[in-house]
């Protein structure tokens, strides 16, 4: 710790005295740039103590503040320049216009005052009262750097070793959003991902740019604005939208204006902020990883959409998250051995749901399939059986399903759930992709339907105890025909 203090005072000399002999050649070797704060990275023929250099000036650059005088060298929105701050940009819940991220700090000022009326209609008024303190930039002396962590502003090693101290001590404490995402109901891997988002590890262009990993930070979808995580997953036009037509209109000004960790934290502990009012925490953190799934998908593959068919694939995850916890809740041993199972549970408010089934007789060869509809509480409105001909198990099992949503889009329903313990059907419809050439004009067929635009749907399988009615009527079809 005490090796990273001494490295942390080489990087601050490096960005402090330019005109030093060892600077130069050092920032020459390692191709450091002309601008004032030198381009510290990793390169190929990096010696251990740069290496040491350029990990120290992590934690330095987070405890700069620019003395402004001239304004020409320090950026008005991307360089800690107002006491106790940081970078105004981390305090903005606007985008700010790309071409002006890099402008100076004296582009908002002119005869000696500020701008106000460039800055008040972005900068919160919290932060504008601290700018007003501060002398606007005139002509003369260069900005400088300071060292936020002493009194005068000038680096002294026991400063940057009690911060290391301190700041090691910090990384102890629990992260409250740990707690939220242990305890989201949803799968592991969504888990791991929320939690990687918690931490803001995510690869979006503004960090593989931080990285060196690409020479552009822009949005791969809009291609007018840095790639934070909040622009990709929020900001973004089209993400955007996807959110404005699921939320409550009466927290749309909280939910696209707070930062990172609030925003989590918030989504993940409430359950009223979607227009349905219900399981939002589960329908927020498979919404946020889908909507990551789909950025990377555009950059990968070239492919994405977040339109009906992002929809349907999260609240299809939904369901079966939904499902499952009823199904665990429901798994009580009564005595050793005998467990009971799951039984049907009625869809949510507004929703309707089918059950579907298909079934193939090894004797004879003939399928069947048969599927009932329900609504939300639990009554009846419409069932069907009918015999398919000969095939086999998955096709008579598609054939249901494709009967189901037919009579569930006759009814003009506007939000429905379907329900099949066949997990091979499942999959296919939720990744639009089967191996069996027979199988796939219907999948195109199902796919389609379901993703109407005038209905929102949802696919989930179910234990077959969860769908015995649909069993029943499937094999009652059975029956008569033999
Ligand atoms: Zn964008």
């Amino acid at each position: 710790m005490l090796n990273k203090a001494h490295m942390m005072k080489l990087s601050w000399q490096i960005l402090t005295q330019p005109s030093k002999l060892w600077v130069k050649i050092l920032k020459a070797k390692y191709n450091c740039g002309m601008n004032i704060i030198p381009n510290f990275r990793h390169t190929s023929n990096s010696s251990p103590l740069w290496r040491a250099i350029v990990n120290a000036w992590d934690v330095v650059k987070g405890n700069i503040t620019w003395v402004i005088r001239d304004g020409v060298d320090s950026q008005f929105w991307r360089h800690p320049w107002i006491p106790n701050v940081g970078a105004l940009e981390d305090h903005i819940a606007a985008s700010i216009p790309r071409e002006e991220l890099n402008f100076p700090v004296n582009h908002y000022a002119s005869d000696g005052l500020w701008k106000w009326d460039k800055i008040r209609s972005i900068v919160p008024n919290d932060i504008c009262d601290k700018i007003a303190v501060i002398k606007p930039p005139s002509q003369g002396a260069p900005d400088f750097p300071c060292w936020k962590l002493s009194i005068d502003g000038y680096f002294s090693l026991k400063t940057a070793y009690e911060f290391m101290e301190n700041q090691h001590q910090e990384d102890l404490y629990i992260n409250p959003i740990f707690e939220k995402v242990w305890h989201w109901k949803g799968p592991n891997r969504i888990k791991a991902f929320l939690w990687k988002l918690s931490q803001g590890r995510l690869l979006t262009n503004e960090e593989r740019r931080h990285r060196n990993m690409t020479n552009s930070d822009l949005c791969p979808r809009c291609q007018d604005y840095p790639e934070s995580i909040m622009h990709c997953l929020r900001d973004c036009e089209d993400a955007r939208e996807f959110w404005t037509n699921i939320i409550n209109p009466e927290v749309w000004s909280k939910f696209f204006s707070i930062g990172l960790n609030n925003w989590l934290d918030w989504n993940l502990s409430n359950d009223n902020i979607g227009n349905d009012g219900n399981n939002w925490s589960i329908f927020f953190g498979v919404a946020v990883n889908e909507l990551w799934k789909d950025r990377n998908s555009l950059v990968f593959s070239n492919i994405s959409g977040i339109d009906r068919n992002l929809l349907f694939k999260i609240n299809t995850q939904v369901s079966s998250i939904i499902n499952l916890h009823s199904f665990q809740k429901n798994l009580v041993t009564r005595q050793p051995g005998e467990v009971v199972a799951v039984s049907w549970k009625p869809p949510l408010d507004g929703w309707h749901k089918v059950n579907v089934d298909g079934s193939f007789n090894t004797i004879s060869g003939s399928t069947a399939c048969g599927g009932l509809l329900r609504n939300q509480h639990g009554i009846f409105v419409k069932g069907f059986y009918s015999k398919i001909g000969s095939s086999n198990a998955n096709w008579a099992e598609m054939w249901a399903l494709r009967i189901g949503i037919r009579i569930a889009q006759n009814l003009l329903l506007p939000k429905v759930v379907f329900e099949m313990d066949s997990k091979v059907i499942v999959n296919m419809v939720t990744s639009g992709h089967t191996n069996n050439a027979y199988l796939s004009p219907l999948l195109g067929e199902i796919v389609s339907l379901l993703q109407h635009p005038n209905w929102e749907t949802s696919i989930a399988h179910v234990y077959r105890e969860a769908n015995q009615c649909a069993d029943f009527l499937t094999n009652k079809e059975l029956v008569i025909q033999n």
